[in-house]
């Protein structure tokens, strides 16, 4: 299988599967027992805590361990309405359904408004749009996503930081596609809230964290035992957690090598494309900007465009269409909707790893030849 769908989900790193194993083959005491064994646990999940806060610069007292940047995303987005006051929120239509559908569930249940802000062809922020957004509505909270999770776009995060705080308004970013792979210090973004997902950087699955700045409290989303100083009740996920600050370590140390290397690996991709099939489109500027991994392409009809990732499939060659969804199915990305009014060209979205080589994206180009 030639797995090209890291934007999705990545492979554990075997560094990572083994500090998990040693984990769950010993530490199994509760860490909130107060017996050796638990206490043991304890200091497991607060060194990872350290861990994790030391590389993204932001104080340890400042991370909430959940199962995933979902979960995040949804306790921050509740608790800035119910517990901070927001009455409007600010996104663009290409976040992930994880902001999207938690935003409408939330306006069943409270009074907020909820805007879009204008993106161009190349799903670049309008920031005169945003400006006026923020000027017009007081009690906002803007929530704008890192880099983009199917075109790879990248939005200028210390910039919003910097306008949200001009308007006194409350910024989410969604780190979920950035961290550990782009050298982020929170210092210098400076949000008000942040989500991570240990799964999109070689780290396990039902792990990930919300960063809320010290400036703010919310309440618990989760009542229970008090876990995570009472935010987030229930017994830890000390494997999870373990493994996604061995994911940090690892993503942290390799960074530079793995951006040169992945980054060498997309331009290779990209010129085989294009010289290959010069009608692609390649969506949002891919081929030149965006984050080092992704690379999404529109495969028009002067080629043979159905049953593309089927096809694909068959050959052994795993990508998306769009994000990953819960369902199994691909339908039309609502993010090539938003960028392109509307739009039902089948796409591909290529998503590297470091576990990717030249090799590899050759037969997908010759795989591509025959399909197409
Ligand atoms: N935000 C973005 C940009 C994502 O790509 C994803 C995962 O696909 C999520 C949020 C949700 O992350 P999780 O799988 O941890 O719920």
């Amino acid at each position: 299988m030639i797995y090209l769908d890291n934007a999705a989900t990545t492979r554990l790193d075997d560094e990572v599967s083994e500090a998990m194993l040693g984990v769950i083959r010993n530490n199994y005491g509760n860490p909130s027992s107060v017996h050796a064994l638990g206490r043991e646990s304890r200091v497991l999940i607060e060194e990872s805590r350290n861990t994790i806060a030391g590389l993204i610069k932001v104080r340890p007292s400042e991370i909430y361990f959940t199962s995933s940047a979902t979960e995040a995303i949804s306790t921050a987005l509740y608790g800035a309405v119910r517990d901070l006051g927001i009455t409007h929120i600010i996104t663009s239509a290409i976040e992930h359904h994880a902001v999207l559908h938690t935003i409408d569930a939330i306006r069943k249940q409270f009074a907020v408004q909820h805007s879009f802000v204008r993106i161009d062809k190349n799903a670049q922020l309008d920031f005169d749009h945003l400006e006026e957004l923020l000027e017009g509505n007081p009690n906002s909270l803007v929530i704008l996503m890192h880099a983009n999770n199917e075109t790879g776009t990248i939005y200028p995060v210390s910039k919003i930081s910097k306008l949200c705080k001009n308007y006194n308004a409350l910024f989410l970013t969604d780190t979920v596609q950035t961290l550990g792979k782009l050298n982020i210090g929170f210092d210098e973004i400076m949000p008000d809230f942040a989500v991570c997902s240990a799964h999109k950087f070689h780290g396990p699955k039902g792990a990930g964290f919300l960063y809320v700045s010290g400036r703010y409290s919310i309440k618990p989303f989760i009542s229970g035992g008090g876990q995570e100083r009472d935010m987030r009740s229930g017994t830890e996920n000390i494997y999870g957690i373990a493994g996604m600050a061995k994911a940090f370590e690892v993503a942290y140390r390799d960074m530079e090598k793995n951006t040169v290397y992945i980054s060498k690996l997309k331009s290779y991709l990209v010129q085989k494309l294009r010289s290959a099939f010069p009608e692609l489109i390649f969506n949002a500027g891919s081929d030149v900007a965006g984050l080092y991994n992704i690379v999404n392409v529109s495969v028009p009809e002067v080629y043979k465009n159905e049953m593309l990732l089927q096809n694909l499939d068959i050959n052994g060659i795993a990508v998306s269409g769009g994000s990953a969804c819960s369902s199994g199915t691909t339908s039309v990305s609502h993010v090539l909707k938003a960028i392109y009014a509307d739009t039902d060209i089948p796409a591909i979205r290529f998503s590297l790893s470091k576990f990717n080589t030249e090799a590899e994206l050759e037969v997908v180009v010759q795989v591509l030849k025959r399909i197409l």
